[in-house]
């Protein structure tokens, strides 16, 4: 399947992905810990200390074969999870499968000294921002705002009927 790739990314087939992947491990709300779902794919994660020259540069990279993620120790936890993310979306979009993506390997660059991003590389962000922050969730977010302001709408309702009640004849009833 060398031909996979095409010169454009598929936005919506990476978003079912990964809302797939979310259904699958019954995960429905933040937050998505990305290493326990490659562990779940059974990869490896390692965080790891890159040499000078690496550091400044490389968040991290996806060793298929070995199932291996290494993540760069130096970032902050939050980024470690979105690099794991982004790897493991390599991974289950089958970029591995690319002859591209095998020759280059796949290290995540930072936006500061990356060239020009590839399809691959756009797309395995849509990926994980898609599995660490989805629409649903912003959903859900808004279920239990609205489910709040109605049950203190309704605790509102109980007070100030209460209040009228004790306040008020009883023998109208
Ligand atoms: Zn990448």
């Amino acid at each position: 399947m060398a031909t996979m790739i095409t010169s454009e990314i598929n936005e919506s087939r990476v978003k079912s992905r990964a809302l797939s992947v979310l259904e699958t491990h019954r995960i429905w709300q933040p937050p998505v810990v990305a290493s326990r779902l490659a562990n779940a794919y059974g990869f490896e994660v390692i965080s790891a200390v890159f040499g000078p020259e690496n550091a400044r540069c490389v968040a991290g990279y996806i060793d298929v074969p070995n199932k291996k993620i290494v993540v760069n120790a130096e970032d902050t936890p939050f980024r470690q999870n979105f690099t794991i993310a982004h790897e493991l979306g390599h991974f289950l979009l089958a970029h591995h499968e690319d002859a591209d993506f095998v020759q280059n390997y796949s290290v995540m660059m930072r936006n500061t000294c990356a060239v020009e991003p590839t399809p691959m590389e756009l797309e395995a962000n849509v990926f994980a921002d898609n599995l660490l922050v989805p629409a649903m969730f912003y959903e859900s977010v808004l279920i239990i705002t609205l489910t709040q302001r109605i049950k203190s709408s309704l605790v509102f309702l109980e007070c100030t009927q209460g209040s009228s009640v004790t306040g008020g004849d009883l023998s109208n009833e």
